[in-house]
C-alpha cells in the first residue's frame, strides 16, 4: 500500500468543511430568513416536526413573512427542503413574480 503525503494533506484541508457542514450553516442561518415559531431550541429545528416560517424583505421592496407549509400547501419537514423552497420564494420576490398564496385564497372553481 502506497500513501501519498500530499494527498493526505489535501484531504485534511477539505474535511472540516465537507464533513461538519456547520460552517456554512452558521454563516447563512441569520440571513436565509428561515425560522420556526415553536418552543423548540433552534438547534433542534431541523428535526422537530413543526412548520418552517420564512421572511424576506428585498432592499427597497415589500417584505413577506409566511409559513412555508401554508404557502406551499404541504408540510415541509427537512431544513434542506425548507431552504430550497425559501430560495425559490426569495427569487420570486426579487423578480416581482411572487404572489403569496396565504393572502390570496384559491378560487374554488379553479380546482381541477
Ligand atoms: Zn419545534
Amino acid at each position: 500500500m502506497v500513501r501519498h503525503a500530499a494527498r493526505t494533506f489535501k484531504e485534511c484541508i477539505h474535511s472540516p468543511y465537507s464533513e461538519r457542514g456547520t460552517v456554512d450553516d452558521t454563516n447563512t442561518a441569520s440571513h436565509n430568513g428561515l425560522r420556526k415559531r415553536c418552543g423548540c431550541a433552534r438547534r433542534t429545528w431541523p428535526k422537530c416536526p413543526h412548520s418552517w416560517h420564512f421572511n424576506f424583505k428585498p432592499r427597497g421592496g415589500i417584505g413577506y413573512r409566511l409559513s412555508l407549509d401554508v404557502e406551499l400547501g404541504r408540510h415541509i419537514e427537512g431544513k434542506t427542503e425548507a431552504q430550497t423552497e425559501a430560495d425559490r420564494i426569495r427569487t420570486a420576490i426579487r423578480s416581482g413574480t411572487f404572489h403569496p398564496r396565504a393572502v390570496a385564497p384559491l378560487d374554488p372553481s379553479a380546482n381541477p
